[in-house]
């Protein structure tokens, strides 16, 4: 059985947590397919006027709950089982924090580091006008994910607002502040898992002052949950980017770090650091393990090795199933990506309403609100994990798939 099927990876977490719902199990059929695969070629002249065709896709899985919502990738490894469990998880995220959105992903297969930020805007573009009928503020709205940014919502914005000749913030959410985003949404992901494990450590009684931690990935996410962690008296012991891994015992600087990635264009060879193997990272002795890059980074061949007993997935599908039963029979606890992560696409909603609303909130606002969700989104998990004797990755599918299957009820199946 292949374990990096992403999208039978999600269909296996969807199965083994239904197991725990009481709905109607025709209904969780349903979760099992997409709505709508959309898949586009992207013709680019290049800056050297040669052409080159790319592959994107958008994958509307769920709108029960409200329009599609997700992100969109650009990197070279994207494949449609990939967006398919991508779109997947969105639903089940945004059906956990509980706000009116459904599921969908969008990705290009392209390495955008081999292209210049022409030919990235034009791309973008182009990806644009080729799924421009299928959405919309009320429709499908998009946002950052893997290798695009608030400069590329930027681009989504204009160009779509440009087809419809209508000013449409609202299609794309984590523009920059100055293109109508939201204040709060660039550390959103992060500061939603921070409040996450801060509760869980609470339940725990443990004091994270205390607690060392390993970080796989230094992007938006990994640098991000870096300092926030770092500020509340946690010890950053290895980051991993995609070239090189750094360990040291007594602690390491994420700005200090991030300085160093933004001039030499890795974390690699970060002085006062040591060298680790990327794989040496997830055997670490350290006590929590922050997987924040992509899918399947712990497999049953690593996750036999792991030290740590508490992972906060902030990358989407980082653990397999198999690796899942691994680290449930050893103990780890697991605070799951629907739950870890979904402090991103929270805010995401905020910017949206504020786009509809034309109504501005301050920083206290959102971060006020995103906690409350956070902290209401965890405590109704671990409560059923409880009740249930589940783990929170079952409990907290368990919950989004009631949510999604009561909403498809009341709708109406063939609606
Ligand atoms: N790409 C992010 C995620 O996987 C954010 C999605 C959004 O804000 O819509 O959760």
């Amino acid at each position: 059985m292949d374990e990096t099927n992403a999208f039978d990876n999600a269909i296996k977490q969807l199965e083994s947590a239904s197991k725990f719902c009481t709905c109607d199990r025709n209904l969780v059929e349903i979760l099992k397919y997409p709505q709508k695969i959309i898949e586009v070629t992207i013709p680019l002249q290049m800056d050297n006027g040669k052409i080159k065709v790319f592959t994107g896709y958008r994958v509307q899985h769920n709108n029960a709950r409200g329009p599609y919502k997700g992100g969109v990738r650009f990197h070279p490894a994207v494949n449609l089982e990939e967006v398919k469990a991508l779109s997947l998880w969105m639903s089940m995220k945004c059906a956990v924090v509980n706000i009116p959105f459904g599921g969908a992903k969008g990705g290009v297969i392209v390495d955008p580091k081999k292209l210049t930020a022409h030919e990235i805007e034009h791309l973008t573009r182009g990806y644009i006008d080729k799924i421009f009928e299928f959405i919309g503020p009320m429709k499908d709205i998009l946002a950052p994910d893997v290798n695009t940014n608030a400069q590329t919502m930027a681009w989504i914005m204009d160009e779509y607002s440009h087809i419809s000749r209508e000013h449409s913030p609202a299609v794309v959410t984590g523009k920059p502040v100055d293109n109508e985003g939201s204040l709060g949404r660039d550390t959103a992901t992060a500061m939603g898992g921070k409040y996450v494990l801060v509760e869980y450590l609470k339940t725990k009684g443990l004091d994270i002052q205390l607690l060392s931690v390993a970080i796989q990935g230094f992007g938006n996410a990994g640098y991000n949950i870096a300092k926030l962690l770092h500020e509340e008296g946690a010890l950053i012991v290895a980051i991993a980017d995609s070239k090189g891994t750094i360990y040291n015992e007594t602690g390491i600087d994420p700005t200090a770090a991030m300085k160093f990635k933004l001039k030499h264009g890795s974390i690699k060879n970060m002085p006062e650091s040591i060298e680790i193997k990327t794989e040496d990272l997830f055997s670490l002795n350290c006590d929590i393990l922050i997987p924040a890059a992509l899918e399947n980074a712990i497999d049953h061949k690593n996750a036999k090795n792991i030290k740590a007993k508490i992972i906060l997935e902030l990358a989407n599908g980082p653990v397999t199933p198999e690796a899942d039963l691994i680290l449930k029979d050893k103990g780890v606890n697991i605070i799951p990506d629907i739950l870890a992560n979904s402090g991103g696409v929270t805010v995401s909603y905020f910017e949206w309403v504020q786009n509809l609303s034309r109504d501005y909130w301050t920083l206290e606002v959102v971060d006020n609100k995103l906690k409350e969700i956070m902290l209401k989104a965890f405590n109704d998990i671990h409560d059923f994990a409880n009740l249930k004797k589940c783990t929170l990755r079952e409990a907290a599918f368990a919950l989004a798939i009631t949510r999604i299957c009561l909403a498809t009820k009341n709708r109406g199946i063939l609606s």
